[in-house]
């Protein structure tokens, strides 16, 4: 038994949403408690204590849209590389790392990827992966640092015809095998997902060979109308939309999830709602891009259930909130948008995306639900109650307020130490290989 306490705590349960000097009794992977300190203490006395020392204590963060392949990108100049659109950012910078990844990167991506999340408090992470150059066990890697970091996470291959019919081929079995796996494992701490690049790089046949290898307890994680290149692709090769061809093709649904969702209109997002398919917004992305601003507002209204990414840009989910807060208010010139949709999709709807591939309850700090902890070192300086909490962690917090961070019951940083992970080793290795994937791509 543990106990993490001495500190305000956030439930981001209804019917408790604050306590003032809260705690909470996880027993191995569950919570088990949730109450005042003097409560829980009194229950448990004989259980470990983590002392959060007045700080926030909250449910771990959930990122819905990730690329651990962009881990090695940072700082990376590829001669000859200067953009003039999102398709030569693509092709110019992603699909040439991706092309020169081998398994070892996509390993060691992973592992600097996940180190980083749990740094920032951030448990459970949807990967979107591409390793062009080495396909096959690709996703079986990336699991494997998972495993080793205590991390949840689930993963998938982006199919595309970018780089011909063979890898594609590869590309959906790649997602099947795992899938499979994923489906057979009981930790409820991986699953999987058939990944599709964007509409504008797979034919009808591919979008066939997927539906054709997916297991029908999961969907598909794709880019929509990330560029307008996209949706004129769409219009002049089908003569449609995009989310009307993703129907026509059997892609929409409860279980996948739409990546970005920039260039759709009223008519898709409906038929987005209707087929109950999920949205995640990446702000940060689509500004660094200069692809436009998502109409997430409309598509949240609209009934659209819509979470949060980071699209690789961070692996904070607090810096990601900050943007999309401020985003949303610039782009439809009101100061009041965005206040409480941008929370919805950070702290409720990420959970519920996350829930319709984990059994365990996430997001939530309740009796029964998955313990997935963080203790932030946030001490504020006006009033904290129920009505003011997500303003407090928007303008008092960023990710590396975190200092402890406990995924499915197991501690993996406390008072900012990872534990039981070798953080130097792993960087170490991190580095060499960024070095060897620079070298292999500039020569
Ligand atoms: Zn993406």
């Amino acid at each position: 038994m543990l106990i993490i306490g001495n500190g305000r705590m956030i439930t981001r349960n209804p019917e408790c949403p604050f306590i003032e000097n809260g705690a909470v009794a996880i027993q191995d992977n569950t919570i088990q408690m949730v109450g005042t300190l003097e409560e829980v203490k009194k229950t448990y006395p004989d259980a470990e204590f983590i002392d959060a020392k007045g700080g926030v204590i909250m449910p771990a963060f959930i990122n819905t849209h990730e690329h651990i392949y962009s881990a090695m990108a940072r700082g990376l100049s590829i001669n000859g590389y200067n953009p003039q659109g999102f398709l030569d950012i693509l092709d110019g910078m992603w699909w040439t790392i991706d092309r020169h990844l081998t398994l070892e990167q996509t390993r060691q991506s992973a592992l600097a990827t996940y180190l980083d999340s749990i740094k920032n408090g951030v448990t459970t992470v949807f990967d979107h992966h591409a390793s062009f150059g080495q396909i096959s066990d690709s996703l079986f890697a990336i699991e494997s640092a998972a495993n080793e970091l205590g991390i949840r996470t689930c993963l998938c291959y982006e199919v595309s015809d970018r780089d011909g019919k063979e890898k594609a081929k590869a590309s959906v079995m790649e997602n099947a095998n795992f899938i499979r796996h994923a489906l057979a494992d009981e930790s409820d701490m991986i699953a999987g997902m058939m990944g599709m690049h964007a509409s504008f790089t797979i034919s009808d046949e591919t979008m066939e060979l997927c539906a054709a290898n997916k297991p029908a307890e999961v969907g598909y994680h794709i880019h929509v109308a990330e560029g307008i290149e996209d949706l004129h692709a769409c219009l002049r090769d089908h003569g449609k939309r995009i989310i009307d061809r993703l129907m026509d093709c059997g892609i929409l649904g409860e279980k996948t999830l739409a990546a970005h969702c920039i260039y759709i209109n009223k008519h898709e997002m409906e038929l987005l709602r209707d087929t109950n398919t999920m949205v995640v917004h990446n702000p940060e992305s689509n500004m660094g891009n200069a692809c436009g601003c998502p109409p997430t507002m409309e598509i949240l209204h609209t009934g659209v259930l819509t979470g949060l990414g980071t699209d690789g840009y961070t692996h904070d989910m607090l810096e990601s909130y900050k943007v999309a807060n401020v985003l949303h208010k610039h782009h439809l010139c009101n100061a009041n948008a965005a206040w409480a949709e941008v929370p919805e999709m950070l702290f409720t709807n990420n959970a519920k995306i996350a829930n319709r591939y984990f059994k365990k309850k996430l997001g939530v700090l309740e009796k029964g639900a998955a313990a997935d902890v963080i203790v932030t070192d946030y001490i504020p300086l006006t009033p904290m109650d129920a009505s003011n909490i997500n303003s407090h962690i928007l303008f008092g917090m960023t990710g590396r307020s975190v200092v402890t961070t406990v995924c499915n019951g197991k501690v993996l940083m406390k008072d900012r130490v990872l534990v039981g992970i070798d953080e130097e080793k792993i960087l170490a290795d991190c580095r060499q290989e960024a070095r060897n994937l620079a070298k292999s791509i500039n020569g």
